[in-house]
């Protein structure tokens, strides 16, 4: 069997947590004897909150142009790195080597620091550069740990893995054809041997590290996962699987069993921090099962994401929602063409890079509104002013950040009439108004806004009517 295993940053949190992760890799490995040959390819995550704080970091020492703060967060991220190693590395030729390439790793990200420190300029490639490293300090950890019980692993980094992209920093997406890169890369170390690789990052073809969009990790791992032909991909996660609602919010949310490439995507799209968007695109071709694994439940099945889209009696099977988010309503006398006006819109918003969450249009052309995330609401307000010089095309713009979009997911929607309606009489019954409703075509998704007042109600009520918790 041949099996990519991603472990997140909440996985890999602390030493401890790295020793259990490395102790259910060699359990795994070792079930099932000599009969059974295992292949394992292992994807990690940054430390958990790692990421966030070399991001942080990078933008603070480029605006304050402090040396000695970069000094001092690079002292912050080696204990930090060596006391998880100390935790978790029995055998100590092991843990001296870990240890001592810690040490160089950051002296040359303290040396990119002290750049930026310098220059006082924060470039999207730097800040990947500076992001790769949460990642490429967790692989030889958990690489050390898996030697110091007995496993020959070796660890790598995006780029060692074949994982070669464009230059599109932040976000950058896999060059096409590379596969076979990564296939002859990869292969050659199955079996006796573990590869551990860094999630999250890749390099471009001239050797420039980047990264895959926050989240990446579970990307690298479905990457790989086809890359390889996987069996399955597992995805370690510290919950039970794809849940049918948030369960902080939702006291009865419980595990999807099963669930259609088709469906998760609309959730990871919507808001539900199960999987980084674009980690089911890499596996549809191949029909390459996934599966979120429950770390504290390791024999659970957890969920499994697959090419079919079951269609269950229950027509949703998932609520999700994005908080923080805000309305802009573009309404305009006149507004001539409407088709003209859209365009002008979207691409003053794509200029300005502003993420779209939704959009909707009523017949009577005379308003558009879209749904954004709040952190974005100035910058976008911003874009579409400068389609305004002349005064007559959008007469005005209002925009309400008290709002919540939801989205309704499931595969059975799609042909079933009056799913729509049970959604919205549900609300209404609980007396909550809606503001913007929009659907896809794919009829797998139903989304709408309301007043983030009635989120939780909201949730609770379509949960209910679909029955989502049993
Ligand atoms: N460490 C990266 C992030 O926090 C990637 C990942 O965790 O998957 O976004
Ligand atoms: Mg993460």
């Amino acid at each position: 069997m041949r099996v990519v295993m991603k472990f997140g940053g909440g996985a890999v949190a602390n030493g401890e947590k790295i020793k259990t992760v490395a102790n259910l890799i060699k359990r795994f490995k070792e079930e099932g004897g000599t009969e059974e040959r295992k292949e394992i390819v292992v994807v990690t995550s940054a430390l958990s909150t790692v990421t966030d704080t070399l991001l942080e970091n990078a933008n603070r020492v480029a605006t304050e142009g402090k040396v000695e703060n970069a000094k001092e967060f690079v002292e912050e991220l080696r204990k930090k790195h060596e006391l998880a190693a100390s935790e978790a590395i029995d055998n100590v030729h092991v843990l001296k080597e870990v240890k001592s390439e810690v040490k160089e790793r950051l002296a040359e990200m303290e040396k990119a620091l002290t750049g930026i420190c310098f220059l006082g300029e924060l470039t999207s490639r730097s800040l990947d550069y500076i992001g790769s490293f949460g990642e490429r300090l967790a692989a030889p950890i958990l690489a050390g740990t898996m030697q110091s019980i007995g496993i020959d692993a070796v660890h790598l980094t995006g780029g060692d893995a074949g994982i070669i992209t464009n230059e599109d920093y932040g976000n950058a997406q896999l060059i096409w054809g590379v596969e076979r890169e990564i296939k002859e890369r990869i292969t050659p170390l199955l079996g006796d041997k573990i590869p551990v690789v860094s999630g999250f990052t890749g390099q471009t073809k001239k050797g420039t590290i980047t990264t895959l969009g926050r989240g990446g990790s579970d990307y690298t791992a479905t990457i790989i996962g086809t890359a390889i032909d996987a069996d399955e991909i597992w995805l370690w996660k510290e919950t039970e699987g794809i849940m049918s609602a948030d369960p902080k919010m939702i006291k009865n949310a419980r595990k999807i069993p099963y669930i259609s490439y088709m469906e998760a995507m609309e959730l990871s799209y919507f808001g539900a921090s199960v999987l980084h968007p674009r980690a089911i695109e890499p596996v549809m071709k191949k029909k390459i099962p996934i599966r979120v694994k429950n770390l504290f439940n390791p024999e659970d099945a957890g969920t499994l994401i697959g090419e079919e889209p079951e269609k269950t009696k229950k027509a949703a099977k998932a609520i999700t929602l994005i908080q923080n988010t805000s309305i802009i309503n573009i309404a305009g006398t006149g507004v001539r063409s409407i088709s003209d006006v859209a365009a002008r819109i979207f691409s003053v918003l794509a200029a300005g890079n502003v993420d779209i969450i939704m959009i909707s249009q009523g017949s009577s052309e005379r308003t558009i509104s879209i749904v954004i995330d709040s952190s974005q609401l100035e910058r976008a307000i911003g874009a579409l002013q400068s389609i305004n010089s002349g005064g007559t095309v959008i007469r005005d713009y209002t925009s309400n950040s008290n709002v919540c979009a939801m989205g309704v997911v499931g595969a059975g929607m799609a042909g079933t009439p009056g799913v729509a309606g049970k959604v919205f009489s549900a609300l209404g019954k609980k007396g909550i108004s809606v503001i913007m409703i929009s659907q896809g075509s794919s009829e797998f998704n139903i989304s709408f806004v309301v007043k983030k007042e009635d989120a939780h109600k909201a949730a609770q009520a379509i949960h209910d009517v679909f029955e989502m918790g049993t």
